[in-house]
């Protein structure tokens, strides 16, 4: 039994490709800095091979040691991987993520959209949080137990199947339901129930049945493509949405461009016992190696980490030090400071340490 506020936490580092290097450091700098300013236990970091820096030395983007070791720590930082880039047979395996998300098994990916001042958002206001079921519809990678439901009978045929089971979109509603109590109580389930009837017709009405388990939290669903049409007009009018792999990816990337740019869309996986913080968006090959990137996602996804392990353990300090981390970046685009992509013309370097600095002015 650990003592609130004592623990002393064990996080994995995997930076990963393209801007991983730039943005994955970030983040270790400004949790040292939230944690410090909390008060908390300094976290030991343990940065393990991920991605082309392990092909280059073991032969495989996620070597097995590395995942050995992620069993034994108590979350972890993941940059975005360029598996597209790949040689051969490595591009086409499951890739990085999805090897983790499978292996540990990390059902849940929420994914909040949050616009703020100064931020570029599309639609002012926007508040919202994408739960994402991240373990089976119609991703084929992650929908078998060996291998990838792809495959090509002939060069002019591709064939994939989409699974939705029962146990598996309950395990997600709940999350999504659970967090709408913390929230503004509003969940709206995406499906295509008009067109996959069996399929996402059994995601929505799922969900609906978990749903009657919390009566407090306001119900609605739309269909997929309606759905993109709402968020584009009146994103701020949604709270938590609860929706299929395929359609949570995509569905995300768009909020997170109304919310100002994919740079600042954060992501937390997690099982009951596992959590990994990766931002929404990709590696950004275009822009790596040139301190233009954003760490934005990546520095909040590392704050809904320490707050998931501040609740887990209940340990106040990593909750406390996950606020300050998410103010600190409020407070730093609210003062002028901000990357390319959000009009501002700080490097990634140049905003990290101003984040650092306005996390230790607020102790
Ligand atoms: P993936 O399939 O791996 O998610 P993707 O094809 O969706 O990747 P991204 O790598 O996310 O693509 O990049 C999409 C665009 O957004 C690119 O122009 C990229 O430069 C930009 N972008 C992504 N992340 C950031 C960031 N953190 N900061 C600035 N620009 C970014």
């Amino acid at each position: 039994m650990t003592t609130p506020g004592s623990r002393t936490c064990r996080l994995g580092v995997l930076h990963g490709d393209g801007i991983g290097p730039e943005i994955v450091p970030s983040s270790v700098a400004v949790v040292d800095a939230a944690v410090a300013a909390a008060g908390g236990e300094a976290i030991e970091w343990h940065e393990l091979p991920l991605g082309f820096a392990a092909l280059t030395e073991y032969g495989e983007h996620t070597p097995a040691s590395t995942l050995k070791a992620l069993e034994d720590l108590d979350g972890w930082l993941l940059g975005p991987h360029d598996s597209a880039a790949y040689p051969e047979p490595h591009r086409s395996r499951l890739n990085p993520s999805g090897t983790i998300r499978k292996h540990f098994g990390l059902y849940a990916n929420i994914r909040p959209a949050k616009a703020f001042e100064g931020g570029n958002a599309l639609v002012p206001g926007t508040d919202l949080v994408i739960a994402r079921e991240n373990t089976e519809g119609f991703y084929a990678d992650r929908n078998t137990f060996r291998g990838t439901d792809e495959m090509m009978p002939t060069p002019d045929v591709a064939i994939m199947h989409g699974i939705i089971t029962r146990a598996a979109t309950e395990k997600i509603a709940h999350s999504a339901f659970r967090l709408a109590q913390r929230r503004r109580r509003k969940v709206t389930i995406v499906h295509k129930a008009n067109v996959l009837k069996m399929t996402t017709g059994l995601f929505r009405d799922v969900c609906r049945e978990v749903g009657r388990q919390y009566p407090e939290v306001e119900v609605d669903d739309f269909h997929v493509d309606a759905m993109t049409v709402h968020l584009v007009r009146r994103a701020h009018e949604f709270d938590v949405i609860v929706t299929e792999n395929m359609f949570g990816d995509i569905l995300s990337d768009l909020a997170g461009e109304i919310a100002g740019s994919l740079g600042i869309a954060p992501s937390v996986n997690s099982s009951d016992t596992h959590a990994m913080a990766q931002a929404a968006h990709g590696s950004a090959p275009d822009i790596a190696g040139q301190d233009r990137a954003n760490p934005i996602a990546m520095n909040l996804s590392s704050a809904m980490l320490l707050e998931w392990l501040g609740a887990r353990h209940d340990d106040p300090r990593l909750t406390d030090a996950a606020h300050r981390i998410e103010d600190g970046i409020a407070r730093t685009v609210r003062s002028g400071v901000s990357t390319r992509d959000l009009g501002g013309s700080a490097g990634c370097s140049e905003f990290t340490e101003a984040v650092v600095a306005a996390i230790g002015s607020s102790r």
